[in-house]
This record gives C-alpha cells, sequence and structure tokens, in this order.
C-alpha cells in the first residue's frame, strides 16, 4: 500500500495532478470535493446536507465529511493505495484519518503540497470558473472565503504530517507537464 494525501489551496491544482498520479501509481482517487459535488447533483440527504457549505465556499462540518470518506475507502478496499485529495481539511480529520488507516492496517506515506501564490491561484480559479460553472469559483468574495478556510483550518496540517516526517511540498507553478515531473520524481524517491 502506498497512501498519498495531495495537497494545497483551493486551485492550486491537487484534482488535475491527483489524476496523473492515479494513473502511473495504480492508486484509487477520492477526492471529497467531488465526491460532494456528485452527492449534490443526485440530490442525496448528504448532498442536501452539503450544499449550503459549498455553496458558500465554507468547509463542510467534519462529522458529516469523515463519515462519508471512511465509507468511501470501506467501499473500495481492494486497491494498491489511495489518493486523498482534499482531504484532511482540519486536525480533526487528519487525526480521525490516522486512526482509521490504522484500525484497517494502512498508513499515510507522504502528504504532498502543491504551492502557489494566492494571487495566481484567484485567476486560475476565475478562469476554471467560465468553464465548469462552479459557483464557488466564480466569485472572488467565495475564493476569499475558501483560502481563510484553508489558512484558519488547514494549513495547520502542514505541521502535523511535518512532525511525522511525511510532509513535501512541490513547487505547483509553471506547466502542468512540469509540476507532474516534479510529483513523478519525489514520488519515485519514495517508493
Ligand atoms: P474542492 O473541490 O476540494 O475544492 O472542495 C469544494 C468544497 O467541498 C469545499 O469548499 C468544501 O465546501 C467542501 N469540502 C471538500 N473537501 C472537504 C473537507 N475535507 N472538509 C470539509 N469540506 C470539504
Amino acid at each position: 500500500m502506498f497512501n498519498i494525501i495531495i495537497f494545497g489551496k483551493p486551485g492550486s491544482g491537487k484534482g488535475t495532478q491527483a489524476d496523473f498520479l492515479k494513473n502511473k501509481y495504480d492508486l484509487y482517487h477520492i477526492s471529497t470535493g467531488d465526491l460532494f459535488r456528485k452527492n449534490i447533483t443526485t440530490e442525496t440527504k448528504l448532498g442536501l446536507e452539503a450544499k449550503s457549505y459549498l455553496d458558500n465556499g465554507d468547509l463542510v462540518p467534519d462529522s458529516v465529511t469523515i463519515k462519508m470518506l471512511e465509507n468511501e475507502v470501506l467501499l473500495n478496499k481492494d486497491v494498491k493505495g489511495y489518493i486523498f485529495d482534499g482531504f484532511p481539511r482540519t486536525l480533526n480529520q487528519a487525526e480521525s484519518l490516522d486512526f482509521f488507516l490504522e484500525s484497517i492496517n494502512h498508513n499515510i506515506n507522504a502528504t504532498i503540497a502543491l504551492d502557489v501564490s494566492e494571487d495566481e491561484l484567484i485567476s486560475r480559479l476565475l478562469e476554471r470558473g467560465k468553464i465548469t460553472n462552479r459557483s464557488d469559483d466564480q466569485d472572488v468574495n467565495k475564493i476569499k472565503n475558501r483560502f481563510n478556510e484553508y489558512n484558519n483550518k488547514t494549513s495547520i496540517l502542514i505541521n502535523f504530517y511535518k512532525n511525522q516526517n511525511k510532509f513535501y511540498s512541490v513547487d505547483g507553478k509553471g506547466s502542468i507537464d512540469d509540476i507532474t515531473l516534479r510529483l513523478f520524481n519525489l514520488i519515485d524517491s519514495l517508493i
């Protein structure tokens, strides 16, 4: 098992790069944002519960998010490893993930952050909003709120994983191919 967390602010390229990593290392990709959006589209109870949080750019409460993540892992157990994208985003989620993975005899091998400035991210997200129709990508105030959520609740995880000697940072600027290559080089050095 090789389990990776792909970490970074909204728009840093986590989803795009997770797709490449998933294919190269044969990992199962779990994006909590995608799971929420799928539930919102299909109007499940979970989707209805999460909708207003996503619309405002707020984090969905831990109780809902952690349960959803654990279910997704348990439903997809016969895999070579997981790539967690957009999870964990709070200390409680990170601690729960460690506890949960340990209970099924797994652990996180590496947390890899994509490092990009907020100015660059705002223009990337507004561009993405034109293509994807995501309402949380179309409004600068919502984007800034997502950065605030990251800065207030998520950035502390850098130290959490540094303390476990599992934190790595990769320059998230440049072409998609260049960033993928940086990630491949890093992961190859860890496997
Ligand atoms: P993303 O696609 O990762 O940018 O996530 C979109 C939105 O989904 C976030 O702004 C949150 O509202 C929600 N979300 C995704 N992952 C989490 C998480 N781990 N904890 C809480 N909310 C989340």
